[in-house]
């Protein structure tokens, strides 16, 4: 569906008072500086903390992403929304599971088990992911664990056969760890193609979150809007709202900025 079809459809539901299902991606919670955070994955937990106030108080339930697309394929996902953090930031695991679990939020975490224990490449030394045997704790206090491929590899770029063991390790590892089936997973950089999904679909994902932006809702290229540390409030808003891409695309279109795409 085009920006402008999306406009239209988020739009006139924004006017008839709806709230609209959305999933938001975060990566950590700290107060890096942005010199320390290039990629902008970290945000201050007392934002998070604001931000989770905020859409409670627009009357949002916050569910995890597998309960999400339930009620989205049902058509019942009206005042529906999900938090979800991709790569498995240690000390912002921890942050973010109690930060949830003292206002009845279900995270949703999506794990890379090649990385368990390594510091984040895109981060300065430290900030270390998660071990294995921490998952299950995180999993006792509300969290929905989900894959994020074996080794945070960009799929597509492979061959069908190396995506195949990506997707496949991932969830028999998380299953090894947790004890039962690990259905959703997210992209690593949102990346998927034709392929991908349906090698996703193959490996026994029945959800599968991308990271574009609000978009056509779908099992295996479930839509979410990424936040970063400039996500104001009233951006949230937005993102929330399924009106932040269209309305940005409309400012660029109106700023008549050149080879934008
Ligand atoms: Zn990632």
């Amino acid at each position: 569906m085009s920006g402008a079809g999306r406009f239209v459809r988020h739009g006139l539901a924004a006017t008839t008072g709806r709230r609209m299902p959305f999933a938001l991606s975060y990566h950590g919670l700290g107060e890096e500086s942005p010199e320390d955070d290039p990629h902008g994955l970290m945000t201050h937990p007392d934002a998070f903390a604001a931000q989770l106030d905020a859409l409670l108080g627009l009357g949002y339930r916050l569910v995890g992403v597998s309960e999400l697309w339930d009620a989205v394929a049902r058509g019942e996902a009206e005042g529906l929304g999900a938090i979800t953090f991709d790569d498995g930031l240690a000390d912002s695991m921890h942050a973010a599971s109690a930060l949830c679990a003292e206002r009845g939020v279900t995270p949703t975490m999506f794990l890379a088990p090649g990385l368990f224990g390594e510091d984040h490449p895109d981060l300065p030394p430290g900030r270390r992911i998660l071990r294995a045997d921490e998952v299950p704790a995180l999993e006792a206090a509300g969290a929905e664990i989900g894959a994020h491929s074996h080794g945070h590899v960009e799929l597509p770029v492979l061959p069908p056969e190396r995506q195949r063991g990506e997707l496949r390790r991932s969830r028999a590892e998380l299953e090894a760890l947790l004890g039962h089936p690990v259905t959703t997973m997210a992209y690593p950089f949102g990346r998927h193609d034709a392929t991908t999904v349906a090698l996703a679909a193959e490996a026994g994902y029945t959800v599968a979150c991308a990271n574009d932006g609000a978009g056509p809702w779908a099992a295996l290229a479930l839509p979410r809007e990424p936040v970063h540390p400039s996500t104001s409030l009233a951006r949230l808003r937005l993102k929330s709202a399924g009106l932040y891409g269209p309305v940005l695309l409309l400012k660029r279109l109106k700023g008549r900025r050149p080879g934008f795409r």
